[in-house]
């Protein structure tokens, strides 16, 4: 309900308090028109709910710890029951504890108890490092704590430890976390929470929205999910300076305080990267460049030509008997192959059991590309995870090696000699294809992006209908099908290009 009087402000949480700090009007919208959110996608409730996963294991470190069980819908009573688990000097820790300071309501993941009175506060975060956006959200739990009343001898966030390596077993909870001690840094942060939060009680007691427009904080650190919202009834340009690839953010500040918005109002005498001044120059003519090396860099091949394809997937919790954290494990290929006369052969391998795939994802993948050829890749990703598999499988390491050697990136070639003002700035295969190959796009596949074939393939291995299972393996075979089919199209359009 949106006030039309100033009244008192509802009242803080963490999170709003982390939404203020990225803008005041994603505060507003959160506290009285969360209506005009867009919807959940299931990437980010998959993102949520390994978040859940992920805290519920750190409260094993402290066995014997009381979890408050009162959701945030019923704050008082959580509140409650933290002050009678505080008071029993037998719980020695405390999960969700909850609390209430100057109008902010705060839930700490875990409360420890530390003799002689004071206590640790730990906030648990699914990621295997520390970035700002978590500092601020731990500063504001510990102004809360401290205001409320306690003792706090430590603050730190417990993050997953790249390091670890799981067994197989079960999980050395102590080992697979790491504790990230900022008790250095939050409590000196307290004067600006106190700044903020005051600024935020204001501006939500005001009876009207804020007046912000969008810009850079709509996606940092979050992409704010009013975003479609805030700009129904914007205009951006056709092709808006962002396009210009790997533009430096001084130069961006500077053409935003300049007013540029399309490439086109870029002053004539601005400084352009080689590949920045040919992109403007194809938006302002309105036509493709074809770069003098490109027949000759097309031509740069053996056959057969291999066009392959990886896809990749990682977990918070690793998964698989010497695996970590979030360690990136391929688990499907596939692979064009064209012949000197134009043939092509297709063969692909996706792992369709719960087992670590990298033994037989390497088998099949040197298999396939055999000895001979040039090994066509889409940016060098696949090299990256051909050197991840031969240091986990040093038995292939050699054989890895040799198809390493002869990968030859059909990305890298059309970035340095073909542009198209269509790309929109983006050389990504998605959206090149639909511009060199017309009616060849992603859009109609189940799966359309490697993100989500990863999802996917996570979801396969947890569901446990079997009809589901094999609708997600027949679209991940599609999409990576597609992946490499769409090489072979592109080098045969560019090829036409050239003719
Ligand atoms: S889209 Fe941008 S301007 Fe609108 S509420 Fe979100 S962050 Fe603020």
């Amino acid at each position: 309900m949106v006030p039309n009087t100033k009244r008192s402000a509802p009242k803080l949480s963490k999170s709003r308090y982390l939404s203020g700090l990225q803008c005041h009007l994603k505060l507003w919208y959160e506290c009285y028109e969360r209506g005009l959110m867009g919807a959940i996608d299931a990437g980010t409730q998959a993102i949520f709910d390994t978040g859940h996963e992920v805290g519920e294991l750190a409260t094993t470190r402290h066995p014997g710890g009381v979890l408050i069980k009162a959701d945030h819908f019923h704050h008082e009573e959580a509140v409650a029951a933290t002050l009678e688990a505080m008071a029993n000097p037998k719980v020695p820790a405390i999960f969700e504890a909850s609390f209430l300071h100057q109008g902010v309501r705060s839930r700490a993941d875990i409360l420890v108890r530390v003799r002689g009175g004071p206590w640790d506060l730990i906030e648990v975060k699914s990621a295997l490092d520390v970035k700002d956006v978590n500092v601020n959200d731990l500063a504001v739990q510990h102004w809360v704590l401290t205001g409320a009343g306690l003792k706090i001898r430590k603050a730190g966030i417990l993050t997953l430890n790249r390091e670890y390596i799981y067994d197989g077993k079960r999980y050395d909870v102590q080992e697979l976390f790491k504790l990230h001690d900022l008790s250095d840094l939050v409590p000196g942060m307290a004067k600006d929470v106190a700044k903020n939060v005051k600024a935020m009680h204001t501006m939500l007691a005001a009876g009207k929205a804020p007046a912000i427009e969008p810009g850079d904080q709509c996606f940092d650190p979050y992409d704010c999910p009013f975003y479609e919202h805030c700009t129904r009834d914007m205009e951006f340009p056709e092709h808006p300076f962002d396009e210009l690839p790997k533009l430096h953010a001084n130069k961006r500040a500077l053409l935003q305080s300049l007013e540029v918005e399309s490439i086109e109002d870029v002053p004539k005498d601005f400084e352009l990267t080689e590949l920045q001044a040919r992109v403007r120059k194809c938006v302002l003519s309105g036509k493709d460049h074809v770069g003098p090396g490109l027949a000759a860099a097309l031509a740069d091949v053996e056959h057969p030509v291999h066009h392959l394809d990886f896809e990749t997937f990682m977990v918070a919790l690793p998964r698989y008997k010497g695996t970590r954290p979030f360690q990136t494990l391929p688990f499907q290929w596939s692979n064009h192959i064209q012949t000197s006369a134009g043939k092509l052969k297709h063969d692909e391998y996706l792992c369709r059991t719960d087992e670590d795939p990298r033994k037989e994802f390497a088998e099949t993948v040197i298999e396939s590309l055999g000895t001979k050829g040039t090994v066509c890749i889409y940016t060098s990703y696949e090299i990256r995870i051909l050197r991840d598999l031969a240091k986990a499988l040093p038995k292939y390491a050699k054989q890895l090696a040799a198809i390493e050697a002869r990968c030859w990136d059909l990305c890298a070639l059309v970035r340095d000699h073909y542009y198209h003002p269509d790309f929109h700035g983006s050389f990504s295969i998605k959206k090149v294809l639909p511009v060199l190959v017309p009616g060849m796009s992603y859009d109609k596949l189940a799966v359309q992006e490697g993100q989500e074939a990863a999802r996917l393939y996570v979801e396969a291995l947890m569901t446990p209908d079997a009809k589901r299972r094999n609708e997600i393996h027949q679209g991940l075979l599609e999409y990576c099908g597609q992946d490499t089919e769409a090489m072979v199209r592109v080098r045969q359009a560019l090829a036409e290009a050239v003719a």
